[in-house]
């Protein structure tokens, strides 16, 4: 059976693929969703995900996510749902394993400083960053640089986008200035990251003893698998319970965009990739009870887990750490490796800070204490 005759009409297809940036010879034996899946996972950029923070710093535990641990719980999440829809599943698995290659160190605390840095010369953010990555900064191949994903794969990979930064994309930023949707695959990609880190933050933030299950209950979503789990289970002890309620959390969130999806499209009948671009809103979607209890679990981890007493205390930290190396690089090109130093040597300002952003953010966790360590003689 052919991809085509499995694939929905809607689906993003390698026969209705708007190609490569630059033209490459087929695979043999491989799709081209398949390769730049491939690309993905063999980028350096992807390694070092490891070792970067999701929301516990790399060495606060052992079995806390990651941004790689993540980004394979993304992956999974789209696929089922991908499946369940007739959508493109590679295509799909290559979105969500590339959407946070673009990271810094040290999770948004990170990012959030970098951008403060950058602030005079065009600013950073972290997900312009990623398509950065697999265009530009990955050097890996001797006739183009970056990883020559195709237009899909890239274009699912930039979720959102100012309007400056658009015309400076050309082709891939059209659609912010068009207003239009992006395909189906790069939509689902971006509501399984939601459906995952709501999922495993409550896991981590209990397993951290930052959040109780006294607080978790007064979450919808929560508290509905928490009463039929208990009736259920009435003896069992906290760990298998979160478990138990986590993975139901999950099962009910999915099996439901899903269903509403299938509607939406049932609904809107799209005959074409083109016609889900433009559409007016997206069409992959919770239902409205859904989305309302998925929004209050975000917005509680908000309050409750990533601003709690004990994290800001470590965001401060690495805060500080950051801003220190941006202002050592920036001032004394010398500090960074020979490549970042002599691309920075031939820049202007605004170049030569972005050369420095580009370092630092592609440092793991501990690589970047390891440099601080290194400049300031303290640890
Ligand atoms: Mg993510």
């Amino acid at each position: 059976m052919k991809p085509e005759d499995y694939l929905a009409p809607y689906a993003a297809s390698e026969a209705r693929s708007r190609g490569r940036r630059f033209d490459e010879p087929r695979a043999k034996y491989r799709g081209e969703f398949h390769r730049d899946r491939d690309r993905i996972i063999h980028s350096t950029a992807f390694r070092r995900l490891v070792y970067k923070t999701q929301v516990f710093v790399n060495h606060e535990g052992d079995l806390y996510r990651t941004r790689l641990t993540h980004s394979l719980e993304v992956a999974q999440v789209a696929r089922t749902v991908a499946v369940a829809l007739r959508l493109n599943e590679t295509l799909t698995e290559a979105i969500c394993l590339a959407h946070d290659l673009g990271h810094t160190p040290f999770g948004h605390a990170g990012q959030d400083t970098l951008n403060a840095c950058m602030r005079d010369y065009g600013g950073f953010e972290h997900n312009l960053q990623s398509l950065r990555v697999v265009d530009e900064l990955e050097a890996k191949y001797a006739d183009f640089p970056g990883l020559n994903l195709t237009f899909e794969t890239r274009e699912g990979i930039l979720k959102h986008c100012s309007a400056r930064n658009a015309r400076a994309l050309g082709e891939i930023g059209e659609r912010f200035l068009k207003r239009q949707q992006p395909g189906l695959e790069a939509q689902l990609a971006n509501v399984a990251d939601a459906i995952a880190y709501n999922n495993h933050d409550v896991d981590d933030g209990f397993r951290a003893g930052l959040l109780s299950l006294k607080q978790l209950r007064r979450q919808p979503l929560f508290e509905t698998q928490y009463a039929e789990v208990h009736r259920r289970y009435p003896d069992l002890e906290d760990r298998r319970l979160i478990y138990e309620i986590i993975r139901r959390m999950i099962d009910t969130v999915v099996s439901d965009l899903i269903d509403e999806t299938q509607r939406n499209l049932d609904e809107a009948a799209p005959r074409s990739i083109d016609e889900v671009r433009s559409a007016s809103q997206p069409l992959v979607r919770f239902s409205a009870p859904v989305f309302e209890q998925h929004v209050a679990l975000k917005q509680f981890l908000n309050r409750h887990l990533y601003r709690h007493e004990k994290k800001l205390a470590m965001t401060k930290k690495v805060q500080a750490m950051l801003k220190k190396l941006f202002e050592t690089y920036i001032t004394d090109v010398e500090q960074m490796p020979l490549e970042f130093s002599s691309a920075a040597g031939r820049a202007d300002e605004t170049g030569r800070a972005r050369v420095v952003a580009d370092y630092i953010a592609g440092m793991t966790d501990r690589y970047a204490i390891a440099e601080h360590t290194r400049i300031t003689g303290k640890a």
